[in-house]
């Protein structure tokens, strides 16, 4: 019997035991799957708090639903009737700063008229369009890149902020290419990030106009989507659905070259 052993039960580490079972499971492979996990609970970052008839959310509270693989999971786990999608009226974004709430510019003139950016910032972050196409292959963080395209004001007005609200990172140590892949391809199809909204802007209206696309109202982003209970139904679903075993409380510490996985108080190996 093949046994393949998965470090973290955070949503990564299940969705990636559950998929692995259900390819064996297609492909009549005789495998076994084991999850090793350091907390006692599962589900990593993914944690909803139930308290005095509140519901929190620890870390994420909602996934997008433009990703289709993540719908697909759902499916999988048959919890798609839990789904619940944001509610219009919450989709407003605000941003503080200089003791102000100000909220987030949705298009061409509210951008105008927001105090967010000051006008040597709106100007610079328009004289994005001038800006060249970056040749280096080479990797860069979302601060290098924010600073480089739209300048600094942009970077820390509107990119950290947003990037604190999706990944609860830091901007000058995240990598552009892994976190916001579709950034970068934007700069390197169409040269920039503004010539890209307009072409696809363009696209999209070709495309309605010929009846290939609709105009749809969740737009390119997708729309914020949980599930009735928190978005820790997810990683419940996908933990209880694993035919493997689990392992709580036990923090990998080292993987030797053997393939054998040495848990803090014993031996795993796939022999
Ligand atoms: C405050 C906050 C808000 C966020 N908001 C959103 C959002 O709204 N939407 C969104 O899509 N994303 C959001 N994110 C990002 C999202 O939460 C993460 O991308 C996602 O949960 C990461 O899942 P993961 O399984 O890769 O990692 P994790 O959830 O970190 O899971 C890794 C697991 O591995 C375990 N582990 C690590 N090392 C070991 C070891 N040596 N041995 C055993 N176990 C180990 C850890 O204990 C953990 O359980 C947010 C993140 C934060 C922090």
């Amino acid at each position: 019997m093949t046994r393949i052993a998965i470090i973290g039960a955070g949503i990564s580490g299940l969705a990636a035991a559950s998929a692995i079972e259900d390819h064996a499971r297609q492909s009549g492979l005789d495998l076994s799957t084991l999850v090793i996990e350091k907390q006692e609970r599962v589900g990593g970052k993914i944690w909803s708090i139930k308290e005095d008839g509140y519901l929190c959310e620890w870390g994420p509270n909602g996934f997008l639903d433009s990703k289709p693989m993540t719908l697909d999971l759902c499916r999988h786990l048959q919890i798609e009737e839990r789904l619940l999608r944001s509610d219009d009226n919450a989709r407003k974004r605000y941003i503080y700063a200089d003791k102000t709430l100000h909220r987030l510019p949705e298009n061409g003139p509210s951008f105008l008229s927001s105090k967010l950016i000051s006008w040597p910032g709106k100007l610079r972050l328009a004289g994005e369009v001038l800006v060249p196409k970056r040749t280096d292959s080479g990797d860069e963080t979302l601060a290098e890149f924010g600073r480089r395209r739209l300048g600094k004001e942009a970077l820390d007005r509107l990119i950290s902020p947003m990037v604190s609200g999706i990944f609860a990172g830091n901007p000058e140590t995240m990598s552009l290419k892994s976190c916001f892949p579709r950034i970068y391809e934007l700069e390197q199809e169409y040269g920039g990030l503004l010539k890209a909204m307009v072409r696809l802007a363009r696209k999209k209206r070709a495309e309605v106009k010929a009846g290939k696309a609709v105009a749809s109202a969740a737009g390119p982003g997708g729309v914020l989507t949980s599930f009735v209970g928190g978005i820790q139904e997810l990683t419940d679903a996908a933990s209880s659905s694993l035919k493997g075993e689990l392992m709580n409380g036990q923090q990998v510490e080292r993987i030797e070259k053997i393939r054998r996985i040495r848990v803090a108080s014993r031996c795993w190996s796939p022999d």
